[in-house]
């Protein structure tokens, strides 16, 4: 196998830390270079390098690429989608700016794959909702929708234009035991595991029937380094790829959880913003495109990801 330099900008929120420790089993702890403007949680400062920088900081990201020679960039810094709508501008400077910094470096110094993760934001309230196919309307309503469906643009120009090896996929919903999440829409089926454990209720800020796309954060690992090594002419979509792995409610959530706990409760929460965020969401997703490209396939359904993240996260909260 070709010996890959990797650099994970934004390494330290909830993807980048799962997929840091991934990614150095695969290439080994130097080989892959930890950045972010915040401090590294321990398993990342003690497993490989780290690096503080800023990607909108374009000296520093120059010196970060002249000293470690990447092979492969990962892009993970963003504002999310609840964050975003605080911080409009903002998110749009960081989700735009960072990515054409990112894009020209790469051309730049002949950096051979660049991944940079869309997601489920790029739909909009005239997208079908239900199985919500690889091509369609799209007319995202929040800034951080608006940014992905742009940064989905952009990637595609740099390789049309450029010839420039730029993957990406739509996540939806992540759900790991591992790191916390940063800020988006989908946060509550990460809290409503550590708060039924630890507390037995869960105030939901969505309403009990908003259906949403989720996936186990082993999947969505899985996924990105799946289409990382994907040969390139099997990589055919090049602004990014629906992925799916299931659906569900609070409602239907909270039903599997009680097949482990049958005291947990929850109750929902009026008004929150983050409602109408999830409401201008698909429900499903069609990643069939993505099935038959490169081959991926999820593991987890509900029934799987709700006993593995109870089981996880009991040991780690004790
Ligand atoms: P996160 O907010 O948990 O982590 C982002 C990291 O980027 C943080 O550690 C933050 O400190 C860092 N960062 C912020 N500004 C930076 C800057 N200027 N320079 C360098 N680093 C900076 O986000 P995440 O959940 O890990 O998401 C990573 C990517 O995946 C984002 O592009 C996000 O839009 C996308 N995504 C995530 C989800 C999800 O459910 N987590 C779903 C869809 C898409």
């Amino acid at each position: 196998m070709k010996q890959e330099r990797i650099i994970v900008i934004g390494s330290n929120g909830q993807i980048g830390t799962e997929l840091v420790t991934e990614l150095r089993g695969i290439y080994g702890g130097g080989n892959v270079v930890a950045t972010d403007i915040k401090e590294a949680p321990e398993e990342i400062r003690e497993t490989g390098p780290f690096e503080f920088s800023n990607v909108l900081d374009k000296d520093n990201l120059k010196q970060i690429i002249e000293k470690y020679k990447p092979t492969q960039i990962y892009l993970l810094a963003a504002l999310l989608s609840a964050v975003g709508e605080q911080k409009p501008k903002r998110a749009w400077e960081l989700n735009m700016d960072g990515l054409i910094n990112v894009l020209d470096f790469a051309i730049d110094y002949g950096i051979s794959k660049v991944y940079w993760p869309s997601s489920i934001a790029v739909f909009g309230p005239n997208s079908p909702q239900f199985n919500t196919p690889q091509h369609c309307v799209m007319d995202p309503n929040t800034v951080y929708g608006i940014s992905k469906l742009a940064g989905e643009r952009w990637c595609e120009y740099y390789h049309l234009k450029y010839g420039l090896d730029v993957r990406s996929l739509r996540y939806p919903g992540l759900i790991g035991w591992k790191s916390a999440p940063g800020g988006g829409t989908t946060d509550y089926a990460v809290h409503i595991f550590h708060e039924a454990l630890q507390n037995g209720k869960y105030e939901c800020f969505l309403s009990e029937n908003t259906e949403l796309p989720m996936m186990h954060m082993s999947d969505a690992i899985k996924a990105t380094i799946g289409i990382m090594d994907a040969p390139s002419e099997q990589v055919k979509i090049r602004s990014s790829y629906n992925v799916g792995a299931m659906s569900f409610t609070p409602k239907t959530l909270t039903a599997e959880i009680n097949k482990h706990l049958p005291d947990f409760r929850i109750s929902y929460k009026d008004n929150d913003p983050r409602q109408a965020i999830a409401n201008s969401w698909p429900k499903s997703i069609d990643d069939s495109v993505a099935r038959k490209d490169w081959g991926w396939k999820p593991e987890f359904d509900l029934a799987g990801l709700t006993k593995n993240m109870l089981d996880n996260l009991s040991v780690t909260t004790k």
